[in-house]
């Protein structure tokens, strides 16, 4: 399968420290992806099992041959596709790695593979300490950990 990565980010972007990735992928995915983002040094992660409807509900849809009678209706039950949704926040700099990484274990390049939305955040705050900002956001272990020299201040 070819490599695809994202495209450079588009100039409508929000500039904020911080961002969510959510990103909708298929269940049986998700192992690969979150081991290959606990390498990089993802620690938090938020994970729920969604369903869906996208282009691949609605080739489904054509097959079954009933494109035009669902029109203004509701999505009916049937055509709704299990997936999964990953929300992870992460500081600014982290966002274009995390990304290449979801979309190279999570591709197969057929119709279905899910789509990621971007979310600026314009804060964290841990409930056990009331730490907010990038303090809250930074993680044991966690990537801003393996790469620097010296504990970070
Ligand atoms: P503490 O050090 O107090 O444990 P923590 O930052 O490790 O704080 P948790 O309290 O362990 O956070 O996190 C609770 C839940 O919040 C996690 O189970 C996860 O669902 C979610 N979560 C934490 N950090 C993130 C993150 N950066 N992105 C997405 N979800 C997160
Ligand atoms: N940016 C955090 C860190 O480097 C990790 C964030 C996350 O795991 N979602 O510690």
């Amino acid at each position: 399968l070819p490599l695809v990565r994202a495209q450079s980010s588009p100039d409508y972007m929000p500039d904020t420290k911080f961002y969510k990735i959510e990103a909708i992928l298929r269940p049986w995915r998700i192992p690969q992806v979150s081991s290959a983002l606990l390498k990089m040094g993802i620690r938090g992660v938020t994970v729920s099992d969604v369903r869906g409807f996208g282009a691949q509900g609605g080739s489904t849809e054509r097959q079954a041959g009933k494109f035009s009678s669902s029109i203004g209706s509701e999505f009916s039950e049937d055509k709704l596709v299990a997936k999964v949704k990953m929300e992870i926040v992460v500081s600014k700099e982290q966002v274009e790695a995390v990304i290449d990484k979801i979309i190279e274990e999570a591709r197969t390049g057929e119709i279905g593979d899910g789509k990621i939305f971007l979310v600026p955040v314009s804060d964290v705050i841990r409930v056990r300490t009331g730490e907010r900002g990038e303090n809250a956001e930074r993680m044991i272990g966690g990537h801003s950990d393996m790469f620097a020299p010296q504990a970070s201040v």
